[in-house]
């Protein structure tokens, strides 16, 4: 018997290397008159090519992004969006970017487009993050959901090998709490095993050649697809983790998660009995854990939190803060394993 909820997204997506150049068509077809656009320091040229082909549209720029969206950035942006009167976001840039308009539209119910150019899947969701006083505050909006995205893999091109690979893995970390996630559709379980095996075929290839574009495409893919399944189903302990280590100790997002990944999916087995199982084949490996902690390992991400920037002594701490959150057993425990970064067994 079937039970599962989908959370259905809406948004128009379109992928290919080249889209950049469909941005302006898409701009024009939602009908705006007054561009801002928000873009990390990294995608500065993009962003200046595609104001450039929008010309007298762009009324706004927003140039700094942050991880986990400051509170003081929000507050400038929404200040910015509300007196140069704009009626589209379009964000260019990573998860930071993506975060940093969906904190713009929460306040004002501006649509947004988005321009991804890492793995972290953020542009596909309803969810948005604001960060303040050492605590993150998330929440759904459906409202926050670009409207339209524009995946182009040729601005991927120029993600470092370490970005890379924490991103992907941040991408894989999405993928791998949908398949246990509860009540998850059936579609949902079906496109995660699919974008994991298309981020295991494609990073290491993206790692051992960056310019790789057919590696660049397969990885972008997976990300979207981790990205439209975080999107439609719920996330589990680690999400919870990453959440609580991100916020309160500033550990670096897409690092954290390829470094806690290994130990929740560990930790999970027993609870998530035979789910698992199809993803480990997606990795090909015997077990998910450990497939996931190999993955990390052949392509240069962090499978510890030592190597991320946790200190040994927070580790009681931040297993207090995510127990608080809804207490689970052995948090402790999976915080102290993901610390050391022995291979699960
Ligand atoms: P990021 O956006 O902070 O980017 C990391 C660094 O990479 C930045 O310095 C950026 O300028 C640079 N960069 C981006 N694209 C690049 C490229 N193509 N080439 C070279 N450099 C590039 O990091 P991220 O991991 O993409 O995003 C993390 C943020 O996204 C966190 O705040 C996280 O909470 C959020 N996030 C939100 C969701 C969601 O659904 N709301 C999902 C995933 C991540």
């Amino acid at each position: 018997m079937r039970d599962f909820v989908l959370d259905q997204p809406g948004g128009r997506v379109v992928f290919g290397a080249g889209s950049l150049d469909a941005v302006p068509g898409e701009v024009r077809a939602l009908g705006a008159e007054r561009v801002m656009l928000v873009n990390d320091r990294h995608s500065r040229t993009t962003a200046e090519t595609v104001a450039a082909r929008l010309p007298g549209l762009v009324v706004a720029r927003v140039g700094r992004t942050a991880t986990h969206v400051p509170e003081h950035l929000a507050a400038d942006a929404v200040r910015l969006a509300r007196e140069s009167g704009a009626d589209l976001l379009v964000c260019v840039g990573g998860g930071s970017a993506t975060g940093l308009a969906k904190a713009v539209a929460l306040e004002t119910r501006l649509r947004i487009l988005a321009v991804p150019t890492t793995y972290a899947g953020s542009e596909m969701t309803p969810i948005w993050g604001l960060t303040g006083d050492g605590r993150k505050r998330t929440g759904r909006d459906p409202g926050v959901r670009p409207v339209c995205v524009v995946y182009d893999p040729v601005l991927t091109l120029g993600l470092p090998p370490a970005l890379s690979a924490a991103s992907g893995m941040n991408a894989m970390a999405h993928l791998v709490e949908a398949v246990y996630a509860p009540r998850v559709s059936p579609l949902t379980v079906t496109a995660a095993i699919e974008g994991a095996g298309a981020l295991a075929r494609a990073l290491p290839g993206v790692v051992r050649d960056p310019a790789d574009l057919a590696a660049r495409d397969e990885a972008l893919y997976g990300a979207w697809l981790a990205g439209w399944v975080l999107g439609t189903t719920t996330t589990g302990i680690h999400h919870r983790i990453c959440h609580v280590l991100g916020g309160r100790y500033a550990l670096p997002h897409a690092a954290t998660h390829s470094a806690v990944l290994p130990y929740a999916t560990a930790h999970n087995r027993e609870a998530a009995g035979p789910s698992l199982a199809p993803l480990a084949r997606a990795l090909g490996a015997e077990d998910a854990a450990a497939g996931l902690w190999d993955l990390a390992v052949s392509i240069g991400a962090p499978t510890s939190l030592a190597a991320v920037g946790m200190r040994e002594r927070d580790l009681d701490e931040a297993a207090a803060l995510v127990a608080a959150e809804r207490p689970v057993a052995g948090v402790r425990d999976l915080l102290r394993a993901a610390y050391a970064g022995a291979r699960p067994s």
